[in-house]
C-alpha cells in the first residue's frame, strides 16, 4: 500500500463489470499489480467476485471518495481486449439502448478463458544413449527420432513397446522432459493451398476483393451473385488476401445447419479448418477458442453472429454471407442486426467488410445504389449450370384434390423428375403436421395455455406444441371442451402433412424430410444431408432450412407447397422476405448444369412479387421495393424503434405503455404511435403492449427514446420493457 495517501493518491481504474451496469466502476490498483485499459481483471462486487474488462485510462469516478474504493483481486495473465473492442462494446450500448455491462457480457463468454492454458509436457530425445540398446529400445529410439515432442504413453504406442521402456530410457538421460504451449485448436490456413480455377467473371470480382482484403481500411462490398455464381469462391480471395497480410478473419454464417459444408469447402481451399464458434460448440473448446482469438493465434474463425464479439487480437476482414437472412438478428437482451453492427465493427477498427448475397436486403442494396457501398456482381452460374425455369401454378384455377396440398401440375413435374433419376425439393415453411387442430362437433381450438398462438400439430412426436414458447402437450384423441373422440381435424398444411401426401401418392419414392425440430438433431440433419447430395433420395421435402445455400447435385425441381404464406401478415418486409425465400429456395434446382424448373403455388400470381420471381426480374423486385420504402418512409429512408411493454396483466401493460407515449417529447422528426397490442398479444402469459418510434433518416432516435423513458415512470411490479433499434418485423 501506498505509504502516504496524500502524496502518492492511489491509482484507481474504471471496470465494466459483466452486469446490467450502466458504466464502469472504480476500483483501486494495489501496489504491485499493474491493469492497463482492456485487461480482465477480478473485482469485488457485494459479496462475489466477478470478472471486468479495465475500461480507460482515465481516473474512475469522482462520485467515490477514492479511500473507499475496493481493490482489484487479480489481474488474469490474458490479452487485453483490444482498444477498438472496447470502443464497439461502447458503440452497441450506445445505439441499442443496452447497459454496457450487458454488452461487455457478450465478450466475456468464456470465463475460464482468462487463465493461460496449460502447457503440454512432453519428452524430446537428447544425444544420451544408453550402454544395452534392447529392441525395444531400439524401437523406441528411432520412433522417437520421427518427431520432436511425444508424450510417454504416444511414443509407446507408436514404438510397440509398454511405457515402462519408454520410461527406462527417461532414467537413462535419453529424454528430457519438455514443457511446450498448448496445441493450436485449429491449424494454421494455407492461403495458397486450393487456389480455384476461376471463370473470367469470378475471376475479375476475386482481383478485386483479395486487394480489398489486404487493405488496412474501412470500406463495404457487396457481392451480389446469382445463386450457384460461386460467391464462396469469390469471397476466399479476400480471405486469403487478408491472412497473406498477417491479419484475422471472420466469417459469419446465419446457420449451423450450413457450417459443416461450408467447414469442408474451407478446408479444400485451405489446407486447414476454420475454428468454429456458435451455440453447438463445447465449453471447453469455446475457452480454447476464445483464447487464441485473443492470443491471435486462430487467423479465421466461421461463425454465428455472436463470434462478432469475440476479441480479435487484430480483426483485419469480416465477411457476412447471406448477410439478407434474419437469422443475423438477435432478439434476446440486446437487441441487435449482425450484419448491421458488422459494418460498425469495421468503421470502428478500421478494417473491409464484404457483405454476400443473391438477395440483398433492401437496405444493403440502397446502400450499394447510392455508393456508400461498393457493389461486385456476378451475374452467370459456375460452368455451364443455367438458371431454373420457373413458373407460377395458380391454385385459384388449378386446385390440389380435397384434403390434398400438391396441385396436379406439380405433381406430374414431381413424377417426371424421379424418372429421370433425378431429385424434387417440396418447399413449405411451416414445421409440423398442421398449424391449428379444431373439434368438427364444437369448434374447440387447440391454444396454447400462456401465448396468444394456436397449438401446431406435430405428429411425429405425437403432440400438440407452441412455437413461441416451446409448450407441449401429447396429442389427445377426445375434444377437451365436448368430449368427443376421434373427431379432431388438422387444418392446413406444414412439412409432415406433405411428407405423409407422397408417401401415399408416391410410396415407391424415397423420401427425406428436413426440419430444425426433428430427433437427432445436428447431427442427423448432416447425415440427410449428405445423403440427398449423395442421391439417396427421390424427393425432399422442408422448412426453409432446406431454402439456403445447399449444393444438391441431382436436384432439379423444386415446388413452393404455399408461397404466400409470408405475405399474410401485415409486416412491410413481407414482401421482401418472400422474395427471398422463394429466390433461395428455387435457386437450389440445376446446379451442376442439368435442366431444372421451379413451380411456385400461389393464390396471389398477380402479386409483384410472385410476378417478379416468375419472371427471374430481381432488379423490377428491389426498383419497385425501394420506391415503396421511400414513399413509406421506412428503413432505410426513415428509422424505426419498438418498445415493447410487457407485465402480467392485460391493464399493468397497457397502463405502463401509455405512460411512455404520454411522456414522448414533441420532436418535428419523430412520432410515436401506439401503444396497441404486439402482434403475439400475450407470450409466455405475458401480455405484451408495443409503441413504434418512426422518424426520417437523421432523425436522433435514440435521444429521443432516451429522453422519453427517462420522462416515463420506473417499470415497476411485473412490467418489463424491450427495446428494439431496427426492428425486423414490424
Ligand atoms: P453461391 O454461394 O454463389 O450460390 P457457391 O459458392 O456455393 O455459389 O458455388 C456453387 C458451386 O459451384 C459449388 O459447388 C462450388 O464449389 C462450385 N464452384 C464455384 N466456383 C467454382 C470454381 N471457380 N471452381 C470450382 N468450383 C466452383
Ligand atoms: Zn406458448
Amino acid at each position: 500500500m501506498t505509504a502516504n495517501g496524500e502524496l502518492f493518491p492511489q491509482r484507481t481504474v474504471p471496470v465494466l463489470v459483466p452486469l446490467p451496469v450502466d458504466r464502469p466502476y472504480s476500483y483501486a490498483v494495489p501496489e504491485g499489480m499493474e491493469a492497463e485499459p482492456g485487461s480482465i481483471v477480478q473485482v469485488p462486487l457485494g459479496p462475489r467476485q466477478v470478472a471486468g474488462i479495465v475500461w480507460e485510462t482515465a481516473d474512475g469516478d469522482d462520485r467515490v471518495d477514492p479511500k473507499k474504493l475496493r481493490p482489484l483481486t487479480q489481474v488474469f495473465d490474458c490479452p487485453p481486449i483490444a482498444e477498438d473492442m472496447r470502443r464497439f462494446i461502447d458503440w452497441v450500448a450506445d445505439y441499442t439502448l443496452t447497459p454496457p455491462g450487458l454488452v461487455a457480457r457478450m465478450a466475456l463468454r468464456a470465463p475460464a478463458a482468462f487463465d493461460p492454458e496449460p502447457w503440454i509436457e512432453g519428452l524430446e530425445l537428447t544425444s544420451e544413449r544408453p550402454e544395452r540398446i534392447t529392441d525395444a529400445r531400439r524401437r523406441v529410439l528411432e520412433t522417437a527420432a520421427e518427431t520432436q515432442l511425444w508424450t510417454k504413453s504416444g511414443l509407446a504406442h507408436a514404438a510397440g513397446v509398454t511405457p515402462s521402456v519408454v520410461d527406462g530410457l527417461h532414467k537413462l538421460g535419453a529424454f528430457r522432459t519438455v514443457k511446450v504451449p498448448p496445441q493450436p485448436a485449429v491449424a494454421l490456413p494455407d492461403p495458397g493451398f486450393g487456389r480455384a480455377e476461376m471463370s473470367a467473371e469470378q475471376r475479375q470480382a476475386a482481383d478485386e476483393l483479395s486487394k480489398t482484403g489486404a487493405e488496412r481500411a474501412f470500406s463495404v462490398t457487396l457481392l451480389e451473385g446469382v445463386t450457384g455464381s460461386g460467391k464462396t469462391e469469390v469471397y476466399f480471395e479476400a480471405v486469403a488476401a487478408a491472412i497473406e497480410a498477417g491479419r484475422q478473419v471472420l466469417i459469419l454464417l446465419p446457420e449451423i445447419a450450413l457450417t459443416q459444408s461450408f467447414l469442408d469447402r474451407f478446408h479444400d481451399r485451405f489446407g486447414a479448418p476454420p475454428a468454429e464458434w456458435h451455440s453447438d460448440i463445447s465449453p471447453k473448446q469455446r475457452e480454447k477458442i476464445w483464447r487464441q482469438v485473443a492470443e491471435g493465434r486462430i487467423k479465421v474463425v466461421a461463425g454465428a453472429r455472436s463470434a462478432l464479439f469475440l476479441p480479435f487480437d487484430d480483426l483485419g476482414l469480416v465477411i457476412v454471407d447471406e448477410e439478407h437472412d434474419p437469422a443475423y438478428k438477435q432478439e434476446d437482451r440486446t437487441f441487435y442486426h449482425a450484419r448491421d453492427m458488422a459494418v460498425v465493427r469495421g468503421r470502428i477498427a478500421g478494417f473491409p467488410v464484404i457483405l454476400a448475397s443473391a438477395t440483398p436486403s433492401v437496405e444493403t442494396r440502397v446502400n450499394a445504389d447510392l455508393g456508400r457501398y461498393r457493389h461486385l456482381r456476378l451475374e452467370s452460374r459456375y460452368s455451364e449450370a443455367a438458371l431454373p425455369d420457373l413458373s407460377l401454378v395458380d391454385l385459384r384455377r388449378a386446385p390440389p384434390a380435397r384434403g390434398r396440398f400438391v396441385s396436379p401440375v406439380l405433381m406430374t413435374a414431381i413424377k417426371e423428375t424421379i424418372a429421370k433419376g433425378q431429385q424434387a425439393l417440396l418447399f413449405l415453411n411451416r414445421r409440423g403436421y398442421a398449424p391449428l387442430t379444431l373439434c368438427r362437433v364444437c369448434g374447440h381450438r387447440f391454444q396454447c395455455p400462456s401465448c396468444s398462438t394456436w397449438l401446431v400439430d406435430h405428429r411425429l412426436r405425437g403432440t400438440l406444441q407452441c412455437h413461441h414458447c416451446g409448450f407441449e402437450v401429447k396429442r389427445p384423441e377426445a375434444c377437451p371442451e365436448c368430449g368427443t373422440l376421434d373427431h379432431l381435424v388438422a387444418c392446413g398444411p406444414g412439412v409432415e402433412r406433405i411428407a405423409e401426401e407422397m408417401l401415399t401418392d408416391l410410396p415407391d419414392a424415397r423420401t427425406i424430410l428436413l426440419s430444425s425440430d426433428l430427433p437427432g438433431g445436428a447431427r442427423r440433419l448432416r447425415r440427410e444431408l449428405d445423403a440427398i447430395a449423395e442421391g439417396e433420395a427421390d424427393i425432399v421435402i422442408g422448412t426453409q432450412l432446406v431454402a439456403k445455400g445447399h449444393h444438391f447435385p441431382l436436384m432439379t425441381l423444386v415446388g413452393a407447397i404455399d408461397a404466400d404464406l409470408g405475405l399474410a401478415n401485415g409486416d412491410p418486409r413481407a414482401a421482401e422476405r418472400t422474395f427471398q425465400l422463394l429466390h433461395q429456395v428455387t435457386g437450389r434446382a440445376g446446379r451442376t448444369g442439368l435442366a431444372s424448373r421451379g413451380l411456385i403455388q400461389t393464390y396471389q400470381s398477380e402479386h409483384p412479387v410472385m410476378r417478379a420471381i416468375a419472371s427471374g426480374d430481381t432488379e423490377a423486385f428491389y426498383r419497385r421495393e425501394i420506391a415503396e420504402r421511400e414513399r413509406a418512409q421506412l428503413p432505410p429512408f426513415g428509422r424505426l424503434a419498438a418498445v415493447v411493454v410487457s407485465a402480467n396483466t392485460r391493464k399493468e401493460a397497457e397502463s405502463h405503455a401509455r405512460a411512455i407515449r404520454k411522456a414522448a417529447p414533441d420532436d418535428p422528426d419523430l412520432e410515436m404511435l401506439g401503444p396497441a397490442e404486439a402482434p403475439i398479444a400475450v407470450l409466455r402469459g405475458r401480455h405484451r403492449f408495443r409503441l413504434l418510434v418512426q422518424g426520417s433518416r437523421r432523425a436522433p432516435l435514440q435521444s429521443y427514446l432516451r429522453a422519453t423513458l427517462a420522462g416515463a415512470p420506473n417499470p415497476r411490479g411485473s412490467v418489463q420493457l424491450q427495446i428494439d433499434i431496427d426492428p425486423q418485423s414490424f
